[in-house]
């Protein structure tokens, strides 16, 4: 379902739109009167996917682990929309699956240093824009991975835990403003991401889920647009749940 111009003369930066959730995301706010930026680090996928998407659709080739590539893609985007009401990270990798004492000390570092690291440097880059505007909406994506922890996923699921911690950080710091920041906790949803796990994590995945089978990327995109619409006005900090009733908290 569509809400007719509920991201009227809203511009979202949507981390990873190129791919999956993001992409969904994009296709949504696109379609609700909105315009958006697709960063991704992959540049012909992020250019592909503006132009399905239409003319409202930017792409900008950004690594969100990189601190200067995230502050020219702020630039750039500024430079063409004017102005950024909505961020929405979804850009992430899972890292490979191994146990802890077996986990590679470069695979970890990437994947905090994009899954982390890279919210990071976005919240940090856009919340002034935001400020000085007073209004803003952020949505993190976190995952179930993140409160649960799932074993074979050490570093995915530290890093999805800290995305949660940075949500609530950002969330009471900006609570006075009209500002708001929320993160969501999908439960396994077959994205493209599938492929960077092995079948046997994807198996334990969809065993925890009581509904019995994946989540769609247009059920996870419905939370997150409403958490990044002005009608979301009295949540903020806040993790919301969207994994098939597998979360317990
Ligand atoms: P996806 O792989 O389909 O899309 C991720 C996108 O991020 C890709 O387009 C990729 O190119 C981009 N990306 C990767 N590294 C980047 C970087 N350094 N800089 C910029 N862009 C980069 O994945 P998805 O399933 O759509 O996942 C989206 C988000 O949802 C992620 O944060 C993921 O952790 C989270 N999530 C996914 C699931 C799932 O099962 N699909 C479950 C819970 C949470």
């Amino acid at each position: 379902m569509q809400f007719a111009d509920r991201f009227k003369g809203r511009v979202a930066v949507i981390t990873g739109g190129a791919s999956g959730i993001g992409f969904a995301v994009a296709e949504r706010i696109l379609g609700e009167g909105g315009a958006a930026a697709i960063w991704d680090v992959d540049a012909k996928a992020g250019s592909d996917a503006a132009a399905k998407l239409g003319r409202n659709a930017l792409a900008v080739a950004v690594d969100v682990s990189d601190e200067t590539s995230v502050n020219q893609a702020v630039a750039q985007t500024v430079k063409a929309f004017g102005h950024i009401d909505v961020l929405v990270t979804s850009a992430a990798i899972t890292g490979p699956n191994a146990t802890t004492w077996d986990y590679p000390p470069e695979k970890w570092r990437q994947v905090i240093d994009i899954n982390v690291n890279g919210v990071y440097y976005c919240c940090r880059a856009i919340v002034p824009y935001m400020q000085a505007q007073k209004y803003g909406r952020i949505v993190n994506i976190a995952s179930i991975a993140g409160k649960e922890g799932n074993p074979n996923a050490p570093a995915y699921s530290t890093s999805k835990a800290a995305v949660i911690g940075l949500t609530k950080s950002l969330g009471k710091e900006l609570a006075k403003t009209r500002i708001t920041a929320n993160c969501v906790t999908p439960a396994a949803v077959k994205t493209p991401i599938f492929d960077q796990m092995t079948q046997a994590h994807i198996d334990f995945m969809l065993s925890k889920i009581p509904m019995g089978r994946f989540g769609l990327v247009d059920e996870v995109a419905s939370l997150v647009t409403w958490l990044a619409s002005e009608e979301c006005s009295f949540s903020t900090g806040a993790v919301f749940d969207v994994s098939g009733g597998r979360a317990t908290y």
